[in-house]
């Protein structure tokens, strides 16, 4: 697991899926500050989100494009 391979690993790692990539998520997270401070952001969104629409899953497209947008954020500076 790298910064560039979590971004794929979050979407499934804050959706609560218990992926065999999850352990790897949390090994990274506590090793890589700026991916923490990703983490931690994406998650504070995913939760705004689904307290606004009362849903238990984001919609494709919103979900495609926070995920876009973390990757954005995760190749660029923090
Ligand atoms: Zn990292």
């Amino acid at each position: 697991m790298n910064c560039r391979e979590l971004p794929r690993a979050l979407g499934d790692y804050l959706d609560g899926a218990q992926e065999p990539g999850g352990a790897e998520v949390e090994r990274h997270l506590k090793a890589c500050r700026k991916c923490r401070i990703v983490c931690e952001t994406t998650r504070q969104t995913v939760r705004l989100y689904r307290s606004a629409w009362k849903v238990c899953t984001l919609p494709a497209d919103i979900e495609a494009r926070l995920m876009a947008a973390i990757q954005r954020r995760m190749s660029g500076p923090v």
